[in-house]
């Protein structure tokens, strides 16, 4: 290799596709993790960031020592697949370099598959199809986590046919919305035609396939792309409330560094907010960036990476907006101005959006007089609670929201409907603590706390609850 080859920054990926077309699952299958079976009602309700080392994805593909890696790493993104969570999907989609769509074999294109497919047009963003539950094909022989070919070569006659069948369908399909697509191993036109990796999630067939076009074949084609700069890029993914380190924020560390102590903006619906950086966590490597479990802590953090960022001042950080640094000699009037130009930017869009033209998608809660209270852990369950209360099949309005633990405040402030409209006195809770002082100040003034462990779940009990006392 010539000396002054670019070094390359890790490639974002994002992990696309239908609910239960098998996204965490083909994650947990990477990572050799359990997150899936340990999900509520199976879901997937936040972004999660993984960090796959280049000598942990090597283990997983058998790929020669003296095989070069160009890459450090790969990060990638899992989204929630549910309608609700549109907001998360765009965003998460909108920092990537490359996605994964997931399509289930035996079901071939689905609705939010092919809403991935716009959103991926949209943002012209190239992806790879991981056509997933090959195991599920009848009678099909597990070669657990052998490369695609070498499993389909072992497998009967009518394993193949199926096998084949199935494929031309999900070609014609995508071919219908106006890509091109081919598997991989067949495909001579990778830059033109959409790779298909076959996979089991299940078994391992093919995972080695897709993660070698992920750290072999994709950054000889977005070289340039995923040049490492030294000017920090970083989007913010998520506001959490955290029990012990208060609020913090998940964020993509696109290019860059970032340093404890580094003086920072944060755009809020308020303004610029101006502060400085006091802990940088990552998940340990393999290990998802929402996990709650035990974080590194870091002096410094080069991109790319997901990171959790403790700081003050970050409780109304919008979701998908810059986080700035302030080097020092910059000029912070210039830097906040930067700042309130996004934020105008961000807010302008969301009122566009609202008139209906969809452009980019940010944090906006739309709340009224006469509604309902939601509280959240993180602004991105709080948005797709709200959106699936939106929703026409339920359509329940917002009087004010919170994030973090339900105080006495909170049951104070969502008491107000009692005397305005009693079937709004209620306050849905999202993977939040109640505090007693809560809960008994609830029980005397007569409002309902209703909590649940998916979004779904808890706009259910809400309808029921309203059903119980109409009659
Ligand atoms: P997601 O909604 O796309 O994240 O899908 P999940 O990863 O939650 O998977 C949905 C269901 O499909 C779960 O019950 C998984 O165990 C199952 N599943 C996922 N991938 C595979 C696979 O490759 N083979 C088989 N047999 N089952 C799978
Ligand atoms: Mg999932």
């Amino acid at each position: 290799a010539s000396g002054d080859e670019k070094e390359l920054r890790a490639p974002i990926c994002c992990i696309l596709g239908h609910v239960d077309a098998g996204k965490t699952k083909l994650l947990d299958c990477i990572r050799g993790t359990h997150v899936q079976e340990r999900e509520a009602g199976g879901i997937t309700q936040q972004i999660g960031a993984t960090y796959l080392p280049a000598e942990n994805i090597r283990d997983r593909t058998s790929l020669k020592a003296e095989t070069a890696i160009k890459v450090p790493g790969l990060l990638v993104i899992d989204t929630p697949g549910h309608e609700s969570f549109s907001k998360m999907r765009s965003r998460g989609l909108s920092m990537c370099d490359v996605a994964v769509v997931v399509v289930d074999i035996t079901k071939g294109l689905e609705k939010q598959t092919v809403e991935s497919l716009h959103l991926l047009r949209r943002h012209n963003v190239s992806f790879i199809v991981a056509l997933n539950k090959v195991d599920r094909l009848y009678g099909w022989k597990e070669c657990t986590n052998a490369p695609i070919v070498e499993a389909l070569k072992k497998q009967s006659d009518d394993v193949k046919s199926e096998y084949k069948w199935r494929l031309t369908k999900v070609v014609t399909d995508f071919k219908e919305n106006g890509f091109n697509t081919a598997p991989y191993y067949e495909n001579n036109k990778k830059k033109k035609v959409v790779n298909i990796v076959p996979t089991s999630a299940e078994s391992g067939e093919g995972v080695p396939d897709l993660l070698l076009l992920l750290v072999r074949w994709l950054p000889d084609i977005i070289t340039d792309k995923l040049a490492y700069d030294d000017t920090v890029e970083c989007t913010v993914l998520e506001v959490n409330e955290h029990k012990d380190l208060g609020t913090t924020i998940d964020v993509v560390l696109i290019n860059g560094v970032l340093r404890q102590g580094d003086q920072v903006i944060v755009c809020t619906k308020q303004g610029p907010v101006t502060t400085i950086i006091r802990d940088l966590l990552t998940p340990h490597p393999m290990k998802e960036l929402k996990a709650k479990g035990a974080y590194k802590h870091h002096k410094e953090v080069r991109a790319a990476q997901g990171v959790k960022i403790v700081a003050r001042g970050l409780q109304y950080a919008m979701a998908g907006t810059s986080l700035i640094v302030v080097k020092p000699g910059d000029d912070l009037r210039q830097a906040e101005a930067a700042a309130m130009q996004e934020i105008d930017m961000a807010i302008r869009t969301t009122d566009e959006n609202e008139k209906g033209t969809k452009t980019q998608e940010v944090s906006s809660i739309k709340t009224c007089k006469e509604g309902i209270y939601v509280q959240a852990s993180s602004v991105g369950t709080l948005e797709a609670i709200i959106a699936h209360l939106k929703s026409s099949s339920v359509d329940i309005p917002v009087y004010a929201w919170n994030l973090g633990p339900v105080y006495k405040q909170d049951v104070m402030k969502a008491s107000a409907m009692l005397k305005r409209k009693e079937e709004y006195a209620v306050i849905l809770a999202f993977d939040v603590k109640v505090m007693p002082e809560a809960s008994a100040l609830a029980a005397e003034s007569g409002l309902k706390i209703i909590t649940a462990d998916t979004v779904y779940r808890l706009v259910n009990i809400y309808t029921e609850h309203i059903k119980g006392l109409k009659e």
